[in-house]
């Protein structure tokens, strides 16, 4: 979706409720929050810490990423809104106790309109720094009654989604002997890649790090590829798992995959020419927000119980299965693309909710 250049002309094309942009000279902090949506219930989403080129980037990112987390909230079935954060900065420089607990002071003054959580370049020593100013985080480490690291459950709910789509387009759930390439080994594509090479798939990594890849490749007898190769290989599935924007019509024309499946959030360019796109290649995408909603899941559980129950997350997250079909099938009979598809289901979801909240 192409988005008009001014502050309000892209709220507004977005549909946004309230953007709030935070500057703390002191402590470095520049941050911006976005909320798209409360209709289901406060906004929830994480923070992302990156060093964007300039601030209409992170305007950019934050825009989509909020209305994402609206769409994904609802599909999952949760009584949340959609909000997200981003912190500009390097996370391997630029991080402070301060940055992270005036951030947590914005957040608090919001009042509990917004719930965060951590997100790319945001861990839980950081989260501990955010709760120390506001009661509205989730995702903090379990020693302090939180539900930890989303990661591990994030990476399960796009297993169990890739499984889907395999049986869709394979007629078997079977991941074995398959090639599947995953972009980006940190939290949730290391997770990914050790249940994939748990059900003996042929795997191929690419990282910007050699460190990390090096590990990964070690641990789960991954093969490494170049960056800027992996949308060349002659691979099943292809696995998104660091950034957006990955299927665009540079990727689309080099990809051979049969699978979309991965992690990394707003992946299509543009939702309509690439949704399309991959339906006319015959590529079963499986949306983003709905592929990796078990993040979102794992926190809805300590956010929405009295104790964060690990065992209930996974539950969620295996309902990734069903949803996936799901989308396939509305998909197929609407004839319409599978994000399309996807974002109708969720629209629904908050429309009859809305309905339902207007009456006592
Ligand atoms: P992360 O920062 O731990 O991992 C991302 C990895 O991608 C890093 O190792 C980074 O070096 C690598 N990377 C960056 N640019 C790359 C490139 N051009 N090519 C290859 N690798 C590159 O983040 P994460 O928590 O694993 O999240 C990954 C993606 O999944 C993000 O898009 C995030 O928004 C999304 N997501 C994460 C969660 C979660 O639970 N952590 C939940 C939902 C969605």
């Amino acid at each position: 979706m192409e988005i008009t250049n001014t502050v309000f002309g892209q709220i507004s094309e977005y549909n946004h409720e309230q953007v709030v942009f935070c500057n703390d000279p002191e402590t470095g902090l520049k941050a911006i929050i976005a909320i798209h949506n409360t209709v289901l219930g406060p906004a929830a989403g994480g923070t992302r810490m990156w060093a964007y080129a300039n601030e209409a980037d992170a305007l950019r990112d934050v825009l989509r990423l909020s209305r994402g987390m609206t769409f994904k909230n609802a599909i999952s079935g949760l009584n949340i809104g959609g909000g997200k954060a981003v912190i500009i900065g390097d996370a391997r420089k630029d991080k402070s106790e301060g940055l992270f607990r005036s951030f947590g002071k914005f957040v608090q003054n919001l009042n509990g309109k917004y719930i965060t959580a951590e997100d790319v370049g945001v861990g839980t020593q950081d989260m501990e720094y955010i709760a120390m100013e506001t009661k509205y985080v989730a995702g903090k480490p379990k020693s302090l009654g939180g539900s930890g690291d989303p990661s591990p459950v994030t990476a399960y709910g796009v297993y169990v989604g890739m499984k889907a789509a395999a049986k869709k387009v394979y007629g078997s759930d079977s991941l074995a002997g398959k090639r599947i390439a995953v972009q980006g080994v940190g939290h949730v594509g290391e997770h990914i890649v050790a249940h994939l090479a748990k059900e003996g798939a042929k795997i191929f990594i690419s990282d910007i790090y050699e460190d990390i890849l090096k590990n990964v490749a070690t641990k789960y007898g991954a093969e490494v590829v170049d960056k800027d190769k992996i949308y060349d290989l002659d691979v099943d599935i292809y696995a998104p798992c660091a950034l957006g924007a990955t299927i665009n019509d540079d990727t689309l024309s080099r990809l051979k995959c049969k699978i979309i499946a991965g992690a990394a959030n707003n992946q299509l360019k543009d939702e309509k020419i690439h949704g399309d796109a991959c339906l006319a290649k015959g590529i079963a995408y499986v949306p983003d927000f709905l592929i990796n909603a078990g993040g979102i899941m794992n926190v809805y559980c300590e956010i929405s119980m009295p104790v964060y129950n690990q065992e209930r997350a996974y539950e969620q997250a295996e309902k990734i299965y069903q949803y996936t079909e799901n989308i396939f099938q509305v998909a197929e009979k609407e004839k319409i693309n599978t994000q399309e598809a996807a974002m109708r289901i969720a629209m629904q979801r908050i429309n009859q909710m809305a309905k339902i909240k207007a009456t006592y």
